[in-house]
């Protein structure tokens, strides 16, 4: 099986690489374009259960700062891998939602994301490759990482 349109979902981690690693050996042996994703949460997300309300401005600052951060590093990424920079997305929300829609209108083929070992309902797959395989209207692949801490 071939894949022409590759939809890479990276957190910015030191484990970026091995995802990478991983879709760009799939490309070696088939070919296909690779898209580059990372989502920066919004402050209000990551702190849920808080009234963010009170720095609303900072939080907005915040954010254009983390999307400012999560581009550069991630264009570093893409030109270390060979991807084009109009093939790189940063995106704010819920990882998991965004990685999806961006999978559609992409017209992904392909999902290549990290996976980690866990505890309890995540114990097969991390938490957003959890939410990522629920629902992806393609075919997924799940990068294990972190094999030595279990
Ligand atoms: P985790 O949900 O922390 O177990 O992450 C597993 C994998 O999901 C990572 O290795 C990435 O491939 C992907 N991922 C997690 N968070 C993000 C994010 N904010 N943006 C893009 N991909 C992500």
């Amino acid at each position: 099986m071939s894949y022409d349109n590759i939809l890479v979902a990276v957190d910015l981690s030191s484990e970026s690489r091995a995802v990478l690693d991983s879709a760009r050996s799939v490309t070696a042996r088939t070919g296909g374009r690779i898209h580059l994703v990372t989502v920066v949460k919004p402050l209000t997300q990551v702190y849920g259960g808080l009234d963010m309300a009170p720095i609303a401005s900072g939080a907005i600052s915040f954010e254009e700062e983390a999307g400012t951060q999560a581009r550069q590093q991630l264009e570093n990424l893409a030109e270390e891998y060979g991807i084009d920079r109009n093939d790189v997305h940063v995106i704010l929300g819920a990882p998991g939602p965004e990685i999806r829609e961006l999978a559609r209108s992409t017209r992904a083929d392909l999902i290549v994301i990290g996976s980690h070992g866990r505890h309890g309902l995540s114990m097969l797959l991390g938490s957003t490759a959890n939410a990522v395989l629920h629902d992806a209207g393609c075919n997924v692949l799940a990068v294990r990482l972190n094999f030595d801490e279990e």
